[in-house]
């Protein structure tokens, strides 16, 4: 039997988490770190992203988070080195009398944290976005901050910075079993045998089963999400902004595509599924018909328009809706990011920077504290103004 090859820190998945985790890890000083993905890097959830980054948050973590990470987003080359594919649009959401008072409280919490907000009126929100119409809304929300990145240039990008900062990035290396030996964990891979003191399992809907070959059972269902692009004549501009609908019943949200296209997801919970790896990629024929609906609806330019493209991914749903990340507890040495629950791209740089500083035992720079596991079992779940989904 071979000997096991051994590192100071594995970290288990190669999408945008566990690359950002890896790559400030090694920025932060870590040796002998180790990256174990079983596919490409960017192989998982985060290539099937929407890749929008809002900071329109009820709750103040994520908020923060969002707002951190936009920063880093936005100056990606000079923090971190390399392409993110970001693009700065603003965000308009639009919503109900209901929506008012939870949109204007956010509104104060993003202008205390540098986000300029606007309530606006049909008008004034026309010379941002002149397909809209705005007959059914009794309030519209803008931020100018707002846009979307590229996920897979975005995570490839960490992934290559990682190994600049000499992360060993192994990729097509499968954990296979984990077995824990007091100090040590022994991590069984598609290619080999590695032991750590330390393993940050980051396998986004797949860390089910990491926790089963330990005993944990993290808190997260797995949902499928649909998403699809249409097109009309006239091409669709990509300075127009994103924008979020809370008044459809899926509280969908749109943003422009290359090749004059509007890209369409959903914030609501999907079908559940029980193993990510039986996810389908076509969407069915009445989802594309409902979505276009509603669009048509939001854009009356929209009525005749044809659907391109469509794809599904996997949301790693929460009971909060809200990441766990930090410590497992009752485990030294192991640290979890699971359940990003459809936000998980925009919160994953400043994610992946807290959870490296946590696992070097310093405090991190944002806090991670809000998203610690025991939160559900203390009654410290973290509940947003808007209800469940994907905007609390
Ligand atoms: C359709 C859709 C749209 C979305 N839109 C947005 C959005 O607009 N904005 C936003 O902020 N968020 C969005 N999200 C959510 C966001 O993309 C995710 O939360 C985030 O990408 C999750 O990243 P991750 O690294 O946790 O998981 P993943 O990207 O799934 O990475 C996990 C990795 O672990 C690997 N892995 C699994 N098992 C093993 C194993 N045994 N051994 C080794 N490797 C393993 C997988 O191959 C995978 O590469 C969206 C998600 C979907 C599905």
């Amino acid at each position: 039997m071979s000997k096991a090859s051994t590192a100071d820190i594995i970290v288990i998945g190669g999408g945008v988490v566990g690359c950002s985790t890896a790559y400030d890890l090694a920025r932060q000083g870590a040796k002998n770190v180790v990256l174990l993905e079983r596919k490409a890097i960017c192989g998982g959830g985060t290539a099937k992203s929407c890749a929008i980054v809002r900071t329109h948050y009820s709750i103040e973590s994520n908020l923060v988070h969002a707002v951190e990470s936009l920063k880093i987003f936005s100056h990606f080359d000079e923090v971190v080195g390399g392409e993110a594919g970001w693009r700065r649009t603003g965000y308009l959401i639009v919503g109900s009398e209901t929506h008012r008072e939870p949109m204007e409280a956010v509104f104060r919490t993003q202008n205390a944290h540098g986000i300029d907000t606007a309530v606006l009126t049909p008008a004034e929100a026309h010379e941002f976005h002149p397909l809209l119409q705005f007959d059914d809304v009794a309030v519209i929300g803008y931020d100018s901050q707002a846009g979307y990145a590229d996920p897979y240039l975005t995570t490839t990008a960490y992934a290559r910075r990682a190994k600049e900062l000499g992360v060993d990035v192994r990729t097509h290396t499968a954990v296979t079993n984990i077995t824990l030996n007091g100090q040590t964990k022994t991590v069984a891979t598609s290619q080999g045998v590695w032991e750590a003191p330390v393993v940050v399992m980051a396998a986004g809907p797949w860390t089910h089963n990491l926790g089963q070959m330990i005993g944990v059972e993290f808190p997260y269902v797995v949902s499928r999400h649909k998403v699809i692009t249409l097109q009309i004549e006239r091409p669709y501009a990509l300075d127009w902004p994103v924008v979020k609908d809370l008044t459809t019943p899926d509280k969908i949200y749109f943003r422009p595509e290359t090749g004059g296209m509007v890209l369409v997801g959903t914030g609501d919970h999907g079908d559940p599924i029980e193993y990510p790896d039986s996810l389908k990629d076509a969407v069915d024929d009445a989802h594309i018909e409902r979505i276009a609906d509603l669009i048509a609806n939001r854009m009356p330019a929209f009525a005749d328009a044809q659907c391109t493209a469509g794809w599904t991914g996997p949301y790693d749903i929460t009971p909060d809706w809200n990441p766990i990340v930090g410590p497992v507890p009752g485990y030294e040495g192991l640290f979890v990011a699971v359940g990003f629950s459809g936000h998980g791209f925009k919160l994953a740089p400043t994610i992946g920077e807290g959870l490296a500083s946590v696992v070097l035992g310093r405090e991190a720079r944002v806090s991670i504290t809000p998203y610690r596991m025991e939160r559900f079992a203390a009654g410290e779940a973290l509940h947003g103004a808007y209800g469940i989904g994907s905007i609390s």
